[in-house]
């Protein structure tokens, strides 16, 4: 098997070189020196504090999951 296709949006982790708003919540801040995640937008990287990272990532999982089982269930209705 060749190289797998990604099905995930591209993320990476950085830290922040200034202070500035976190992209879902307006009233959290990321100051300098935090823990960042960033996601892909177009040109752009999104970017979000640790509270909401955590759960952007928790909510993935149940989505990502739910999706998986989805599959599976599809693909053995199918094989029958
Ligand atoms: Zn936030």
């Amino acid at each position: 098997m060749g190289k797998i296709k990604s099905l995930l949006i591209k993320t990476r982790f950085s830290t922040a070189l200034r202070a500035h708003k976190c992209k879902a919540n307006s009233k959290h801040l990321i100051s300098k020196g935090d823990f960042r995640l960033e996601v892909k937008n177009d040109r752009n990287w999104d970017k979000y504090c640790r509270v909401c990272s955590s759960k952007i990532f928790k909510e993935n999982n149940k989505n990502w999951n739910g999706k998986y089982d989805e599959f599976t269930t599809e693909y053995e209705n199918l094989s029958l």
